[in-house]
């Protein structure tokens, strides 16, 4: 029998990022991933990005959880000797009458003065005053995470200490007892689910509220342009470190296929060539399905119907952001009874 502290099922980015904290915290762990099949991480464009939607809503607690983002992903670059997170200048285009009121109610408002800035500042972007009419607005605080590069030098670095295994995990094989969990001739302490959008098929999980989002994204190459930073219309385009930049994304509810849709090529091509300007080669076209669920709000803790095992599950659209602060929770309510709100523990 090998012995473990925690055993933890899914290595995408909180299957990453809980291995990493509970490392650190100087516990042992083992990661069975199955090799990174369907994994939303894979996918993600990472960014970290504080106002969302036609209606430039601030994410929820944005600032608590961007406090905890930018130390825990330093941490892990500079332990895994790689470059994973980084700021980036954002500017959106104020599309119409409709968003450029919510945008002056949105400059009346404190939370919103460290993020919003220079509306209709004369830019290198969304200059023509006929072409765009509303203007733009500069987005502070924006960041993106190089989440597949995360991925794979997580993977990396925990087979180096042989606490990873590539296979399919097999919920049959899983035994629970009083004080620890048997899988095969693995005994943990605690069992930790991280399978993103594939917990629907945990028999302990499979009634959790998910309202996945399959999300589509493109690598493209620009013709003659110079991107020096994150550009939002309602899609986005940002630059990639390659010099190719990422073209994103749309939303389409409680599809589970990872096909992607030649559609989608041209749709978002044609909005790039309206409202930017810019025409584009596809380099590559992905499909991931985001684990997002019908609260908004991600499932973190213990669960109830199986002793000695724990979620951490359900952040959505925003994972890069999320991920660090739930880590922490997690790993706290785990080694010392931290206690977690029932907004994230009440569906386990
Ligand atoms: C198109 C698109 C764009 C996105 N853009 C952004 C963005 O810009 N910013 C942002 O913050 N978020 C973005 N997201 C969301 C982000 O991808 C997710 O929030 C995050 O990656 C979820 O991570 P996770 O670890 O929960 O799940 P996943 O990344 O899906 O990882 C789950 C892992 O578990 C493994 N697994 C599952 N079941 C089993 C099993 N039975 N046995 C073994 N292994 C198993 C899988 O192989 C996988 O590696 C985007 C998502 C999509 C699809």
């Amino acid at each position: 029998m090998h012995s473990v502290d925690f055993l933890i099922n899914g290595q995408g980015l909180a299957g990453s990022l809980i291995a990493f904290e509970l490392l650190q915290r100087k516990k042992t762990v083992l990661v069975i991933d199955n090799s990174h099949h369907a994994a939303a991480s894979q996918v993600a464009a990472g960014l970290i990005n504080p106002v969302t939607g036609h209606r430039l809503n601030i994410t929820n607690n944005f600032y608590e959880y961007q406090k905890a983002a930018s130390p825990f992903y330093r941490s892990v670059e500079k332990t895994l000797g790689v470059k994973l997170y980084q700021s980036l200048k954002q500017t959106r285009l104020i599309k119409n009458q409709g968003q450029f009121d919510y945008l002056q109610k949105r400059l009346q408002e404190d939370k919103y003065g460290p993020i919003l800035k220079n509306h209709m500042d004369k830019g290198n972007w969304f200059n023509d005053q006929e072409q765009y009419p509303y203007g733009a607005i500069n987005v502070s605080q924006t960041a993106t995470v190089n989440a597949p590069l995360l991925l794979k030098t997580t993977k990396d670095w925990l087979v180096g200490q042989n606490s990873l295994t590539t296979e399919k995990f097999n919920y049959d094989h899983l035994k629970a007892g009083e004080s620890s969990v048997n899988y095969r001739e693995i005994r943990a302490s605690s069992v930790v689910f991280c399978e993103g959008f594939q917990a629907m098929y945990n028999p302990w999980l499979d009634h959790l509220p998910f309202k996945t989002a399959k999300g589509e994204i493109l690598t493209i190459q620009t013709k003659s342009c110079e991107l020096d930073r994150m550009l939002s219309w309602g899609h986005w385009l940002v630059p990639q470190e390659d010099g190719t930049a990422k073209l994103g994304a749309n939303y389409l509810w409680n599809d589970l296929s990872l096909t992607t849709n030649v559609d989608t090529v041209q749709q978002f091509l044609s909005s790039l060539e309206q409202y930017i300007g810019i025409e584009a080669t596809v380099i590559k076209h992905a499909a991931g399905i985001r684990p997002s669920t019908t609260q908004r709000k991600p499932f973190v803790g213990r669960l109830s119907k199986l002793p000695n095992a724990f979620c951490f599950n359900g952040l959505g659209a925003k994972g890069c952001l999320l991920a660090p602060h739930f880590t922490t929770l997690l790993a706290d309510h785990m080694l010392y009874d931290r206690p977690i709100s029932e907004e994230f523990t009440q569906w386990l």
